[in-house]
């Protein structure tokens, strides 16, 4: 028997240009065995999953919160890079983010994964199987990140998708951060957080924080913006200048 079953979920999508409060509502299909009552589905009900979403113009970023950690969409036209994936069994709710953004699945040519720490990584099993893009994670994290696709790996200075890969470890030994230099946009991964102001990576999950020290201070070189990280809220003013702060306080 075909059962169908829908999750309503509030999922905060925050763009570039202001903040949306999007209601997914993620289908899930599939044969049950539950003797419960089926949640009725109508197509109209569908339908509405992405509505309340427009396309974004060039340069535009989304976030897509997925609670603790964060994941991020570039659009630009027809094409869609996601950078970071979430934990395991993220895929549904960035699908439906790339939905309300008048994007999917199919329009993803690239993943990009900062580092191979599971709440960032660890949502490529699910997004495998329905993307046909390149995945891609710093070099000396490739071996860590468990994919049954091969992973294609980058170091500072590569350039993808008009996004520059800036070498950022200590965090991890391969950490990558994405800098687009048009618009001055940074997804930092873990290599800075925002959760007590502007930090770096938490000292007890980082490897080397010395040289996560030397990576801070090599991303207030950019000349950053914005900054997206992966815990915390986007930090789209001032940027800049918090970040030489930060740059100029810590040690090592
Ligand atoms: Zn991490």
């Amino acid at each position: 028997m075909r059962d169908l079953r829908l999750t309503r979920r509030h999922l905060l999508v925050t763009a570039g240009s202001g903040i949306l409060g999007v209601t997914v509502l993620n289908t899930v299909t599939g044969c049950s065995k539950s003797t419960g009552p089926a949640t009725p589905a109508s197509p109209d009900a569908a339908r509405t999953a992405s509505a309340g979403a427009t396309g974004t113009a060039a340069g535009d970023w989304q976030r897509v919160n997925l609670s603790f950690v964060s994941a991020y969409l570039l659009i630009r036209g027809d094409e869609a890079a996601v950078v970071d994936l979430g934990t395991d069994g993220s895929a549904d709710s960035i699908g439906s983010a790339l939905t309300a953004a008048g994007s999917g699945w199919g329009a993803v040519r690239h993943v990009l994964l900062t580092h191979q720490h599971p709440d960032h990584a660890g949502g490529l099993a699910g997004v495998a199987p329905q993307v046909k893009a390149a995945i891609y994670a710093g070099e000396a994290d490739v071996a860590g990140i468990t994919s049954a696709q091969p992973l294609q790996p980058v170091k500072d200075g590569d350039e993808i998708f008009g996004l520059r890969i800036i070498g950022t470890p200590g965090h991890t030994a391969g950490h990558i951060s994405v800098f687009d230099p048009s618009t001055g946009v940074l997804v930092a991964g873990d290599a800075l957080r925002t959760t007590a102001g502007l930090v770096g990576p938490d000292p007890k999950y980082t490897a080397d924080t010395a040289q996560a020290a030397a990576s801070v201070r090599k991303l207030a070189a950019l000349g950053v913006k914005t900054i997206l990280p992966g815990h915390g809220e986007p930090l789209t003013s001032g940027a800049g200048d918090a970040l030489s702060k930060l740059a100029a306080s810590i040690k090592g």
